[in-house]
């Protein structure tokens, strides 16, 4: 018999539920049409399509004609900012974001660096807040957009978009969030949090990967990311990803349905798990306590690497994840935990479990069985606990 996996990593991406795929399927198959064709099988394509559309708009408060799909977050997020700097140059060439975005924000704001642009980024707070007032004050004559994620992917903080949003537009600047990470854990409204754009990606609420949308608020000055056909009213060319538009549609709707019963087991679950992880000695919780998806829980655990942790738990088929990157073939922790002030060292030793639809209670208790047996034979092999013991501690 195969090895149970608990798998605690729903930040880095989610199961496509069956009732997703089941809607899915058909269009893989006997309802192929493409939707931009006459004839009546292209026409229910059309119809699914716009179907979708509709889902996605419902769950952001926003008409479906401002909803775009995309092929995923990533391209989302590039569409956004590259889209607007270029449609906006004429107005001003700088863009504020913060320290602790996707790498899918920060490396397109280096790119647009590189053309000719000029980027700020923010700071954060110990918990990896903006501050509003700092956002305020990075605010110039020649701003035209200002970008902060919703929430975290890796330490789960809950960005104040709504004020942030607020502030942008009183400056008349726009105001774009990577919500990747929070559609289905928190409910959203662009009109009500004074968004322009936003970013949403299906494989994150229990979609399928490589579908993804970009809401662009009624009026806004965009170019396209991708040219071509006349798709997607113009703005973004290729033939639509029919299925995978079904399915982010479906998910969508069954991720936004009931936010508030989700998070009530999901949380009970992350409390308890972050409860029993800080009994390990020489352990702290990073991001904010409250302002704090459901699922995450992000803790630094002093004296050993991430890496090694994650293997040992990998051994005994937990799936998780952590800021410290030996695996891309750096040495360079997160970025995101040295902006909230961490050391390297501390850095190295975190770990992020994110918890979602495929856990159980069962799951939590089994990695409080088994993680601080972890610790400790890693921390008997640490150079650096060896040296703290040493020294008295
Ligand atoms: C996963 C993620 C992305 C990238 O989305 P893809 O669909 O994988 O391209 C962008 N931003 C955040 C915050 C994410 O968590």
């Amino acid at each position: 018999m195969g090895q149970r996996i608990v798998y605690m990593d729903h930040a880095a991406t989610t199961f496509t539920k069956p009732e997703v795929l089941t809607e899915m399927l058909p269009y893989f198959t006997e309802r192929f049409g493409n939707p931009s064709s006459v004839y009546s099988l292209a026409r229910e394509s059309k119809q699914v399509v716009e179907a979708a559309r509709g889902r996605v708009a419902k769950a952001l408060g926003a008409r479906p004609e401002e909803c775009y799909f995309t092929a995923g977050g990533s391209e989302s997020d590039n569409w956004a900012l590259k889209g607007v700097a270029f449609a906006n140059r004429k107005k001003g060439n700088h863009i504020i974001t913060s320290k602790i975005e996707h790498h899918a924000v920060i490396h397109p704001c280096q790119w647009l660096e590189k053309q000719g642009f000029e980027v700020t980024y923010l700071p954060v707070d110990q918990f990896g807040l903006v501050n509003p007032a700092d956002l305020e004050s990075a605010i110039r004559k020649d701003t035209i957009l200002v970008s902060v994620m919703y929430a975290n992917n890796e330490i789960g903080t809950i960005e104040p978009v709504s004020e942030l949003g607020a502030i942008a537009h009183e400056h008349k600047v726009l105001f774009h969030t990577d919500a990747v990470q929070a559609v289905g854990n928190v409910p959203i409204d662009v009109q009500g949090q004074n968004i322009d754009l936003l970013s949403l990606s299906a494989h994150k609420f229990y979609g399928p990967k490589g579908a993804g949308a970009l809401y662009i608020r009624r009026g806004t000055r965009i170019d396209s990311l991708i040219h071509g056909g006349g798709q997607e009213q113009k703005k973004r060319a290729g033939t639509e990803n029919l299925a995978g538009i079904v399915g982010l549609g479906k998910a969508i709707e069954l991720a936004t349905s009931d936010i508030e019963g989700h998070n009530r087991k999901i949380q009970s679950m992350r409390d308890r798990l972050i409860r029993g992880i800080l009994a390990i000695p020489h352990s702290r919780l990073n991001g904010h306590p409250e302002k704090r998806l459901p699922g995450n829980v992000n803790i630094s655990i002093e004296f050993i690497e991430g890496e090694s942790m994650l293997l040992s738990l990998d051994g005994f088929g937990v799936c998780g994840s952590t800021g410290s990157a030996c695996t891309s073939g750096s040495l360079e922790p997160s970025h995101v935990l040295l902006a909230i002030g961490l050391s390297h060292e501390i850095a190295h030793g975190s770990l992020r479990l994110t918890l979602g639809d495929a856990n159980r209670e069962e799951d939590v208790d089994f990695v409080l069985q088994v993680l601080p047996g972890v610790v400790e034979r890693l921390r008997t092999m640490s150079p650096l606990y060896a040296d703290f013991k040493r020294k008295g501690g």
